[in-house]
């Protein structure tokens, strides 16, 4: 970047211009567009969406592409004086409020004593309220009239993050788009793209981080690549981005992922005394893992191609190898186990043990057998010929069934114990246990109970 040059903020520098620049909102943009072609724009639109995905921009390009002088098909062109002044928030024709800091009815007052006026030099009279949920109900009030029969010129962009704080009777008459939050790989290859253009060296686990550090949200990507910049020069490494948001880094994070798979203790709690001490956002870490986890089970159903997959081509490559060690079954336990950590997360004082005892937890539900295959066992030795024994203890009457068949909450005292309580003096070897229905029946006793063992007579 030139010294000389006067520094503009690369959010501002790289907004998008054009309905081709957005990114990561195709489902919105296609629509626009064809609305614009097909000369069928509505009278009022409301794009809901989280902070940061361009709902702004989107509705300043739509009201440029629709004043436009010199339109590029249904692009505009950037350059007629309507495009600059839309741009630079200065037309007479098109108004935006912030409903987040003007919000009475003396806010929206100029809007209804306006409507009723000819644009000035151009096609439409535009109106963008962004925070729209912020509108006081009187506001909104005064609006409906004009938002019901609004003029042949005038057309309405509403902007929020909040859309259930909409009134039905707003969302009704406009048309609703829901813009999403931008997938990751998306981001990372706009900031590769910021980067080339800026002559920046990035390595890709470095943009990578700067993604997950932005939760979705392009221009807080944009600004956290700025802030690295400034204070790190045109080499941006993986480990200053970590830095900057408290984040671990990839491949620690696929490690730890591993060892909850292959029900590694040691490592997983290695792991995490490395990140506490250094000082990496825990609760952060509990999203991060359950993602890799969601991730996991995409991959297992739909394969390394699929499209709601968020991972860059690095990440893709483990989650293929982690896919075939293990059944999907487990994969959707320990999802259920880390989402049910980070619930806890949000009330409990010493936010490490609880990780390490929840993905000790899950570790043992991604080594331990599911029904399902206990089910297939058992079909399978009963085909063979082979007798098998499957052993159930039984449990006495005040221990929870711990031992072979693990209840759904074990209690945190040794199994060793229960299991040789059990055996001495309650363990039943059944051989006519095959028989489905009993094996059933006795599962049922134990409300979501699992079986852990499964032995074969020899
Ligand atoms: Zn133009």
């Amino acid at each position: 970047m030139s010294d000389t040059a006067q520094h503009i903020a690369l959010p501002l520098k790289y907004r998008p211009m054009t309905f081709d620049d957005v990114v990561g909102q195709e489902h919105v943009v296609k629509t626009l567009r064809h609305a614009i072609e097909a000369g069928r724009v509505a009278n009022a639109y409301l794009f809901i969406g989280p902070r940061g995905i361009g709902k702004t921009t989107l509705s300043r390009i739509f009201a440029k592409a629709l004043n436009c002088q010199n339109p590029r098909g249904v692009e505009p062109c950037g350059e007629c004086v309507n495009c600059r002044e839309i741009a630079a928030g200065r037309s007479l024709d098109v108004t935006e409020l912030d409903a987040a800091s003007h919000n009475k009815v003396d806010d929206v007052k100029p809007i209804i004593e306006t409507v009723g006026f000819k644009p000035a030099s151009s096609r439409y009279k535009i109106y963008i309220i962004d925070e729209c949920h912020m509108l006081s109900s009187a506001a909104w009030n005064a609006l409906l009239k004009t938002l019901e029969e609004p003029p042949p010129h005038v057309r309405f962009i509403f902007a929020t993050t909040e859309g259930d704080k909409v009134l039905p009777t707003i969302i009704s008459r406009c048309q609703r788009f829901d813009l999403r939050r931008i997938q990751t790989n998306d981001i990372v290859s706009r900031l590769r793209h910021v980067c080339d253009c800026e002559g920046i060296v990035a390595e890709e686990d470095a943009l990578l981080a700067i993604a997950r550090g932005a939760e979705g949200g392009m221009r807080d990507a944009l600004s956290s690549l700025d802030q690295l910049i400034s204070f790190k020069g045109d080499k941006v490494t993986e480990e200053d981005a970590l830095g900057v948001f408290g984040l671990v880094s990839r491949a620690a994070l696929e490690t730890l992922a591993g060892a909850i798979l292959s029900g590694d203790t040691a490592q997983i709690l290695s792991s995490i005394e490395v990140f506490d001490s250094a000082g990496k956002n825990m609760r952060r870490l509990s999203g991060e893992l359950l993602q890799h986890f969601r991730n996991l089970v995409v991959v297992q159903a739909l394969g390394p191609g699929a499209k709601s997959l968020t991972a860059t081509p690095d990440q893709i490559k483990v989650l293929v190898e982690q896919a075939k060690s293990v059944d999907a079954g487990r994969v959707f336990r320990i999802c259920d186990q880390i989402a049910d950590m980070e619930d806890k997360l949000r009330y409990v004082l010493s936010v490490r043990t609880l990780i390490e005892m929840s993905l000790i937890r899950a570790s043992r539900i991604a080594t331990t057998a599911t029904i399902e295959e206990l089910m297939r066992a058992v079909r399978a030795l009963r085909t063979d010929g082979g007798a098998a024994n499957i052993e159930i203890r039984m449990p006495q009457k005040a221990a929870p069934a711990q031992a072979t068949v693990e209840a759904a909450s074990p209690s945190p005292e040794p199994q060793s114990a229960a299991c040789e309580s059990a055996k001495s003096s309650g363990a039943i070897n059944r051989h006519d246990i095959l028989n489905d229905d009993k094996l059933n029946d006795i599962l049922s006793i134990f409300p979501g109970s699992t079986i852990v063992d499964i032995k074969e007579t020899r």
